[in-house]
């Protein structure tokens, strides 16, 4: 059986001269199998299709993909986006009672999965004709949409975008009048809870993304129901608020109900869920669920990159590289150093110690959002003129990658023109371009780029740049897990190979961990004003940060990936009282009683 998806954002009949279409060879002994449809996209037959590649490699701009598929994924046909369009082979199963994470790469099928067990997008099967129930037989779906279909399943939903159109009526609200205007006293303790009274008489248009985030969370989770999808609740939030929204998540569904949420950061979802599923597939092309795992397993799992159940590989190789770092003591010749800083920017203070980077090391910004990192990284990059103190840059060349991108209307490859230097370099082409999937986005338009293809860019470009210090402004926004810790990779190795030093802003510990030597902790009050210690190593940086939050860490004995421990265990009574947050090494009989 085959699967031939055309994207239709890329298919342009109009100048390509239909490769497709003449050079078919099924088409040329008369069977029509490509041709170019009324609204001037190119559709393929999948039965007559032969497979053979041709359309999918004269495609100009590698609109069509073919693949082959076992017989057996017909009958788990979930949804197909229109003709020739995105397919979705079976769903995350919703455990009763459970938290069930969702992993998997952007334009899998994730939030499409949700949107299906939300009862928000009916799926068509594929339009074979079939019954849902039919293809969940067996299977605790099978209930589930039953249930649904009848009324008798309660569902809340946080969907993923959150902002509707500007002048929508909903958006011009302020924050008090949505938290009052609900009767429920839930509603107003998760609203403390969260931090959002003081937003009062701010309207909801002109919320920054956290506080959104947020609010739209909030509401999801004060509503009475038995299923909660949560579709990345994570963007935008600081590290602390990240703890915050796990929890609150999981004291939700406690009790009988269920909940399933999508997430890329890996030591959020590890919290949250009992169960993990793992979506796959081919970004844009196809997705598959994969049956649900124990969280530990599952997680082990992807990032080993092969499902036993399945008996599927998920790309060449294992994500192995959480060791790095991590209170070993930095050698080498310090590139950058800086002295006591203060700033002050309208109701805002920023103040800081001094401190110093050296080559091949890379410094993690943990803080609160509104703390003042932002302020920080642009002073250190020369852009902000402190009001006090001094950043030596002179002579130092230094290349910022900013939090906020704006898409430029350029070829992807005119863009990166900017870096040709680097474009010549064996190790810059399969370190950064390959591994951050570039090349596939080469005749792209900046514009057309999804957040996530964007945010690559801009760090290939930011790490393209001939210079000493790099800075990085919160990489990971957008990214999927695997995108991210390819990031996180990619950062280390070009300091270590320019003798450059790093700096993160970021919110992802576990990118955090595995990339960084050492680190800044902020300290201070949201909007009003903040303080940056000195470098410390990220082991002693992690720990701090971890006693504020109440919850202590030990790394996994199978791939050193840091978890968090349940509250109350043995091991976070033990961690807690001897001071040791941060469990460095964990052995295997300790991890089977945790
Ligand atoms: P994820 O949440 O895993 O990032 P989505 O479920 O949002 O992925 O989307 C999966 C794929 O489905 C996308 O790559 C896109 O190709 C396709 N898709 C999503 N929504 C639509 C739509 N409304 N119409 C057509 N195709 C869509
Ligand atoms: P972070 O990166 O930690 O989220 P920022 O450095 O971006 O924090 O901002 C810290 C605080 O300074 C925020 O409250 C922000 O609103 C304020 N701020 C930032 N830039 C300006 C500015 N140009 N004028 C006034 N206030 C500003
Ligand atoms: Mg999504």
């Amino acid at each position: 059986m085959r699967l031939a998806v055309v994207d239709d954002q890329l298919c342009n009949s109009k100048i390509c001269g239909i490769p497709c279409v003449t050079f078919c060879p099924v088409n040329r002994i008369g069977t029509k199998t490509v041709w170019i449809a009324e609204n001037g996209k190119s559709r393929i037959n999948e039965q007559t299709c032969i497979g053979c590649g041709i359309c999918v490699h004269k495609c100009p701009f590698s609109a069509i993909s073919i693949i082959n598929v076992a017989d057996y994924w017909g009958k788990r046909l979930v949804h197909r986006y229109g003709e020739n369009g995105f397919a979705l082979y079976g769903l995350p199963e919703v455990k009763r009672g459970f938290v069930t994470g969702i992993i998997g790469r952007n334009g899998a099928g994730k939030s499409t999965s949700l949107k299906i067990l939300a009862g928000e997008l009916q799926p068509n099967l594929g339009n074979n004709g079939g019954n849902l129930l039919d293809l969940f037989k067996g299977s605790e779906l099978r209930q589930y949409f039953s249930d649904l279909s009848s009324g008798r399943l309660k569902i809340s939903v946080k969907p993923q975008i959150l902002t509707l159109g500007e002048d929508d009526p909903y958006m011009q609200k302020t924050v008090n009048q949505v938290i009052s205007s609900s009767r429920d006293d839930r509603l107003k303790s998760l609203a403390k809870e969260f931090r959002l009274e003081s937003l009062g008489e701010r309207k909801l248009g002109q919320l920054s993304g956290g506080e959104l985030q947020l609010l739209t969370l909030a509401l999801a989770l004060s509503k009475e129901a038995d299923v909660y999808l949560i579709d990345e609740p994570s963007s935008y939030l600081d590290v602390f608020q990240r703890m915050e929204a796990a929890k609150k998540i999981r004291e939700t569904v406690a009790g009988g109900r269920s909940g399933v949420v999508i997430e890329h950061d890996l030591i959020v979802l590890d919290y949250l869920s009992d169960y993990v599923s793992v979506v796959y597939g081919s970004p844009g092309v196809f997705g598959m669920a994969s049956r649900s795992y124990g969280t530990r397993n599952g997680i082990n799992n992807f990032l080993r990159g092969f499902l036993p159940d399945e008996n599927t590989r998920l790309r060449e190789g294992a994500i192995d590289f959480f060791d790095v770092g991590m209170g070993k003591e930095e050698v080498g010749r310090v590139v950058f150093s800086w002295g006591r800083l203060k700033k002050r920017l309208g109701d805002f203070e920023l103040t800081s110690d001094g401190g110093e980077a050296k080559e091949g090391s890379v410094t993690a910004l943990l803080g609160r959002n509104g703390i003042g990192k932002t302020t920080l990284i642009k002073i250190l990059a020369g852009i902000v003129e402190p009001d006090e103190g001094a950043v030596p840059t002179a002579g130092l060349r230094i290349s910022y990658k900013p939090q906020m991108l704006r898409p430029v209307d350029m070829v992807v490859s005119d863009v990166m023109d900017a870096v040709k230097d680097s474009l010549s370099k064996d190790y810059y082409k399969t370190e950064v371009i390959e591994a951050l999937g570039i090349d596939k986005l080469w005749n792209r338009n900046a514009k057309s780029l999804s957040g996530g293809e964007l945010q690559k860019v801009a760090v290939a470009l930011c790490l393209g740049r001939d210079a000493e210090v790099y800075l990085l402004d919160e990489p990971s926004a957008f990214l999927d897990v695997e995108e991210r810790l390819r990031v996180g990779k990619a950062i280390r190795r070009v300091m270590a190979i320019r003798r450059s030093t790093g700096f993160i802003v970021d919110h992802d510990l576990l990118l955090l961990t595995s990339t960084s030597d050492s680190m800044i902790v902020f300290e201070g009050e949201s909007g009003r004003s903040g303080h940056a210690r000195k470098p410390v190593k990220v082991l002693d940086g992690v720990n701090q940060f971890l006693k504020e939050v109440g919850i202590t860490m030990r790394r996994d004995p199978e791939t050193g990936r840091p978890r968090v421990n349940k509250e109350g265990s043995i091991l976070d009574r033990q961690q807690k009282e001897s001071g040791a947050y941060f469990m460095t090494s964990v052995s295997a009989e300790v991890e089977g009683q945790s």
